[in-house]
């Protein structure tokens, strides 16, 4: 019989996000890395030791793995590791979350070694302002890495359009307007603070805006694991999808695990609760050990970020938590 891990409040827990390096090949201002020390390399987790726990958590029920970091497409052998997934049976689904800057140069390979979703993260269309976001000139890679997965037939191509007031605000409709034309699936997300609060430009902000060019029609049957609500324009090609952790949470059907690159599991990206399964594996830690320690801290997974932890902060920049 197939395996489950379900939480003290019943929730399935069947994803696990897998951070695997906290470098990033860009700096972009809302990830805070300055105030950030990198890893030191032997603290990350070699390829081997990212698919043991990878395995034993599908033996415990995990069965979707996102791919994300830092900047994934960096991590030298990636596709190795994909490999690695892509042979353990109960692993159904293996998706990345990247920048999307080496993605015409990966592309391919992540294709063939089992990778067919793929979400890339653009803030804007401007070159001017990608360069004053990221800190390098490198729109058109993405774009041309965009325009790679469309033609080798990665279904769905999502593009996470973090929504920052006063930064990017004004391109929302010209994201929608290339779900008319593409088939994307554009989603916006509202900014989570780092540390300290802030205001933010909300569902609401967000979806008046989307009306003024069009009515939308609600999509219930895209494909993903995610909290996304999503919405399309009459005869568009692709979809719209908005994430609101600030303003309406989905903490009710939280499914996911994460993995840092110096493998400790976090339950909640707005917690600080975390289990270090590296140092149990390298104490040598038995198979059994280490599957103990997942289900142990599975159950210790909140309903949301409890009050003192609360105000919905994350409490680690998210190329380190992996975002
Ligand atoms: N490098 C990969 C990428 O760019 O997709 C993966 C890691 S990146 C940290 C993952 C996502 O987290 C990006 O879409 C980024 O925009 C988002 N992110 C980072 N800080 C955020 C914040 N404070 N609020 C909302 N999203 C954030």
């Amino acid at each position: 019989m197939k395996s489950e891990i379900i939480d003290r409040f019943g929730r399935r827990i069947d994803y696990l996000r897998v951070s695997v390096t906290d470098r990033c090949n860009l700096k972009c201002i809302y990830c805070n890395l300055d105030d950030f020390t990198l890893l030191e390399r032997e603290e990350i987790l070699t390829l081997e030791e990212t698919a043991r726990i990878i395995k034993l958590a599908s033996e415990l029920g995990i069965s979707k793995i996102r791919i994300t970091g830092g900047e994934p497409l960096i991590r030298k052998n990636l596709i190795h590791l994909i490999r690695m997934i892509g042979n353990i049976s109960s692993i159904n689904d293996i998706s990345i979350t990247t920048n999307g800057i080496l993605l015409s140069e990966f592309a391919k390979e992540l294709f063939t070694a089992g990778i067919k979703r793929v979400n890339i993260s653009l803030d804007t269309l401007k070159r001017d302002r990608f360069k004053e976001i990221t800190k390098q000139d490198k729109l058109n890679n993405v774009l041309d890495g965009i325009e790679t997965v469309l033609r080798l037939g990665f279904e769905p191509v999502k593009i996470n359009v973090v929504v920052i007031k006063g930064l990017n605000e004004d391109e929302i409709l010209d994201f929608a307007e290339l779900t008319k034309r593409k088939p994307l699936v554009v989603r916006f997300i509202e900014h989570m603070p780092i540390k300290e609060p802030h205001s933010y430009f909300s569902l609401r902000d967000i979806k008046k805006e989307l009306m003024t060019i069009g009515e939308l029609i609600t999509v219930s049957t895209l494909k993903g694991n995610g909290p996304a609500y999503y919405m399309k324009y009459k005869n568009a090609k692709g979809v719209i999808g908005i994430i609101a952790p600030m303003s309406k949470g989905f903490c009710d059907n939280c499914n996911r695990l994460r993995l840092t690159a110096d493998g400790r599991l976090f339950l909640c990206l707005m917690s600080d609760t975390f289990v270090n399964l590296k140092g149990k594996m390298r104490n040598g830690g038995t198979n059994k050990e280490i599957k103990t320690l997942i289900k142990d801290a599975v159950q210790k997974k909140q309903l949301s970020p409890t009050e003192s932890e609360g105000k919905k902060i994350i409490w680690e920049p998210m190329a380190s938590i992996g975002g």
